[in-house]
């Protein structure tokens, strides 16, 4: 059954933290900026345009759902309820900080029907966190990612390649982390740096630079490869601009691209081809069509990056296989190829 989110950007004006990143608008006196009537003006206009036979969530995303008073949240939950009792949504997903995960705040959560909670984990380096004025224990992510999942809530974790003092190896390490902690689901939003925040001051004072698309990617390659090795869903890579750049947010600087999980892809494939077109001195490529934008890149980059190449379409292919001068290979035989390739270039990191 095809699965929809009702998103509901909830801004936290209340916030109490300061991470560089974000630029969360704090306006005294007012703790959000949705109200029920808004909730539910939102919930019904996607009900008309959303399949009847579909699972559907409401999506709290935005800014730190448990952050927000408890009584709040129970508003908004409640809100939720009428349409979760009648069948019309199957369940609730909401992101928040590993530090704002308690008991108290899952019993609650779980009382109303909280389905998924993504923890904004962004690193697992302590030093990056507080580089990104994140002042938390890493302890912290393991605590609330077990105590999530003692309640039978999914576990999603978002991760930010990129953020200030990381490394390749620590947003790899970072990854290794997470896998430990085995979610149901990852997002991987590599770095931008947005209008009116400390990163924008930061890099203005030159004491952060840019991260870079090209450097994105090659994180993103190791990142993603190790995520679906790992039989962990990957549930978006890169920002979507008219879901996380709103509000007039505007990147200033940095990794973005709309396509940038096809970006990704096409290099891993990319990589794959040219080492076996080095050894084999060209390539016979057979695969199934829904593969053949990824082989062949976006606006044939990859084609015009290698030599002797023919590309034929056989639908007798599954999308995880491509066959390659009379072999075949798997796509998990081209994630761990990619793997090692990347372990060989960062120095035995790996
Ligand atoms: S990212 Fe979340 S916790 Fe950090 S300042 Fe923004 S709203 Fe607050």
């Amino acid at each position: 059954m095809k699965h929809y989110n009702i998103p509901i950007f909830i801004s936290h004006f209340g916030c109490p933290n300061a991470c560089v990143f974000c630029n969360q608008v704090k306006i005294n006196g007012r703790e959000t900026d949705v109200t029920i009537e808004d909730l539910k003006k939102i919930i019904d206009e996607y009900l008309e345009i959303l399949p009847k036979d579909s699972y559907k969530e409401v999506a709290f995303f935005g800014g730190t759902f448990t952050g927000i008073s408890m009584e709040k949240q129970k508003e908004y939950l409640e809100g939720v309820k009428e349409y979760l009792d009648k069948g019309m949504v199957q369940g609730i997903r909401l992101s928040t900080r590993p530090d704002y995960i308690n008991e108290e705040v899952l019993n609650q959560l779980k009382k109303y029907h909280v389905t998924t909670i993504e923890l904004g984990v962004q690193s697992l380096d302590e030093e990056v966190l507080k580089k990104s004025a994140r002042y938390y224990p890493i302890e912290k992510v393991y605590e609330a990612s077990s105590l999530i999942k003692s309640y039978g809530i999914n576990l999603g974790i978002q991760l930010m390649p990129g953020l200030p003092g990381s490394s390749y190896e620590s947003d790899i390490e970072s990854v290794k982390k997470v896998i430990e902690i085995a979610p149901q689901n990852v997002r991987v939003y590599p770095t931008l740096i947005i209008k009116d925040t400390e990163m924008e001051r930061m890099y203005k004072r030159g004491e952060y630079e840019v991260f870079t698309l090209e450097e994105a990617i090659k994180r993103c390659r190791k990142i993603c490869s190790l995520l679906e090795l790992n039989n962990i869903n990957i549930i978006r890579v890169g920002l979507q601009p008219s879901e996380d750049l709103r509000n007039g947010g505007v990147s200033v600087e940095g990794a973005f691209h709309p396509a940038f999980r096809e970006l990704v892809d096409g290099e891993i494939y990319f990589n794959f081809l040219k080492n076996l077109e080095e050894i084999q001195g060209k390539l016979e490529i057979e695969a199934n069509e829904k593969l053949i934008s990824k082989i062949v890149g976006i606006k044939k980059k990859n084609l015009k990056r290698l030599q002797k190449v023919k590309i034929v379409i056989n639908n007798n292919l599954s999308t995880s296989e491509i066959k390659i001068n009379d072999k075949i290979y798997t796509r998990k035989e081209i994630l761990r190829k990619e793997i090692g390739e990347s372990c060989e270039q960062n120095s035995n990191k790996c």
